[in-house]
Formats: C-alpha cells, sequence, structure tokens
C-alpha cells in the first residue's frame, strides 16, 4: 500500500507518494486556484488520480490544510484559505474520491512528519512550529498527532504575545479579529512590518534576515523577533515542557534563532532548567506533505 499526502496551501498545493519504507516515490507541485472551493476539489482529485497512474497504484489520502475541521460542525474553521472556511472538506473530498481520507491541520502534519522520523524522531513529546506566512503549531506525542477535544491543540498562533512590553501594546490587528496575537509578531509580514515601523525601510523578511549580518538595523529587527519568538515558546513550554520544538517554515532558516532564543528561554520559562531543545526542520519544505501522508502510519 503507498501512501499519499497531499498539503493544500494558500498559494501552492503539493503532492506525495510514499512507500512502504516512506520513500518517496513521486512528488508534484501546482498552484492552488486562489478563492475557488470547488476548483480545489477538483485539483486536489486530479492530483491524486494523476499520482495513482503514475506510480501504478492505489494509495490512501492524507491531506493537510490551513485551519481545521470543527468537531460540531465537521466544516472547515480557522482556516487562512478564506474560501474553505464553512466547507465540508473531508467529506465533499471523500465523495469525489470515492474512499475515506484522513486531513488534519498542516502544522499538526508538519509535527507528525518531523517526530516520526525527523529532526524530533525518539522525542516523546515534540512541538512543532511553522513560522511562515502564518504561525501554527502541532503537538505530537509518542508519534501520535495530539489533536485535541476542539481539534485546536498546538494553535498558539493566536493567543497573545506573552509578557509583552509597552512598545508592543495593543499590537497589530489580527486577521482573526483580535490585535496583538502572536502570529502578527512572529509571521513572515510581521516580521517585516516591525522593521518598517521602526526603520521606515521596507524589506521581506528574507531580506532583513540575510542583511542582519552586517547590517544593524537588520540585526536589531531580529532581536526583537527572537525575544518574541522566546516569549512565545516559554509560554508552550510552561504548559506542555515539551523535550523538543522542531521550527519550519520560511523564518525557520534564519541560522541564528538556534542560538540566540534558547538563551532567553531561562528568564520566562519557569524552572531552574531548560531541557527543551530548539531545532531545525530535518525535511525541509517536504515536511508538511510527508506529514499529510503519515497520517495513515498508524
Ligand atoms: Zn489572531
Amino acid at each position: 500500500m503507498i501512501r499519499l499526502g497531499v498539503d493544500l496551501g494558500g498559494t501552492k498545493t503539493e503532492i506525495i507518494a510514499l512507500d512502504e519504507r516512506r520513500t518517496e516515490l513521486l512528488r508534484r507541485r501546482e498552484a492552488t486556484p486562489a478563492g475557488d472551493y470547488d476548483a480545489i476539489i477538483a485539483l486536489l482529485v486530479r492530483l491524486v488520480r494523476e499520482t495513482e497512474m503514475e506510480v501504478g497504484k492505489r494509495g490512501s489520502v492524507g491531506v493537510g490544510t490551513p485551519g481545521a475541521l470543527s468537531p460540531a460542525t465537521g466544516r472547515i474553521r480557522n482556516s487562512n484559505s478564506a474560501c474553505l472556511n464553512g466547507r465540508s472538506l473531508k467529506s465533499d473530498l471523500e465523495r469525489a474520491l470515492g474512499r475515506e481520507i484522513r486531513l488534519a491541520n498542516d502544522a499538526n502534519c508538519f509535527a507528525l512528519s518531523e517526530a516520526t522520523d525527523g529532526a524530533a524522531r525518539v522525542s516523546p513529546v515534540a512541538f512543532g512550529v511553522i513560522l511562515g506566512t502564518g504561525v501554527g503549531g502541532g503537538v505530537v506525542v509518542n508519534g501520535q498527532v495530539v489533536g485535541g477535544a476542539s481539534a485546536i491543540a498546538g494553535e498558539w498562533g493566536h493567543n497573545a504575545l506573552p509578557w509583552p512590553r509597552a512598545e508592543e501594546l495593543p499590537g497589530p490587528r489580527c486577521y482573526c479579529g483580535k490585535t496583538g496575537c502572536i502570529e502578527t509578531f512572529l509571521s513572515g509580514p510581521g516580521l517585516a512590518a516591525d522593521h518598517l515601523a521602526v526603520t521606515g525601510e521596507q524589506l521581506a523578511a528574507e531580506a532583513i534576515a540575510a542583511r542582519a549580518a552586517t547590517n544593524e538595523a537588520a540585526s536589531q529587527t531580529l532581536a526583537r523577533y527572537e525575544s518574541r519568538l522566546a516569549r512565545g515558546l516559554a509560554s508552550v513550554i510552561n504548559v506542555l515542557d515539551p523535550h523538543v520544538i522542531v521550527l519550519g517554515g520560511g523564518l525557520s532558516n534564519i541560522d541564528r534563532l538556534y542560538t540566540n532564543v534558547p538563551k532567553l528561554l531561562r528568564e520566562w520559562v519557569f524552572s531552574d532548567v531548560v531541557e527543551t531543545r530548539l531545532v531545525r526542520n530535518y525535511h525541509g519544505d517536504s515536511s508538511g506533505v510527508r506529514g499529510a501522508a503519515l497520517l495513515w502510519e498508524n
């Protein structure tokens, strides 16, 4: 039996086929039809059919998506791909494909991939973090995703930034309706907005990171980011105390986070020692789509 994973992103949709040993047989990426739910369903069905044709086998199908299914309605909510919200994505896709599928939040899929055979393998409790266009998180305990009672476990991005400083209040407005959410500070757009507000310089997050080694203003922007990331993660550690925190998403490529943030945690974690390791993902860009396939691991 092969396992297919689909990562349904806001701008791109990726499919992967894994064999029994989790070896990648095929991977393909296409643009996500913007704002068109029916076209998204059609794309997912076509990708699954074409992949199965190409590898010559039928597979299980796991799907990672922003947001999650509401246990109350069976419909997607909390997705920043707004056209998915209110839609019965799982049952619509099952009807279209004629089989049961498994569907999970994309950050949960990322955490599952890293905990299964990536940077968090053999860690009993792992917290996976996406620092990208948005900020998400997923909890994996003993190799199993912890979905939670309301299917929001790990969703730390829309908590308020902990231990805020005066200049961080009330914080930027968030699409969720609140202000000062962790996501508004720690996402790529959040980092860029902070740099713009302080320096007047309009730069994308990657450009700020690239410049930080030689440019004092960019370096200070990253220092503010590191302080906020440390506070955000310290509040997670105080609740979950994971053995490892794995970073994913575009901002996880900033090397200095892995040396600077651990030093800052001590100030906020309610413990004499912080044994939680902060590590970079192992599977890179393919972690989310692998994790979707691995929803059928157990
Ligand atoms: Zn929010």
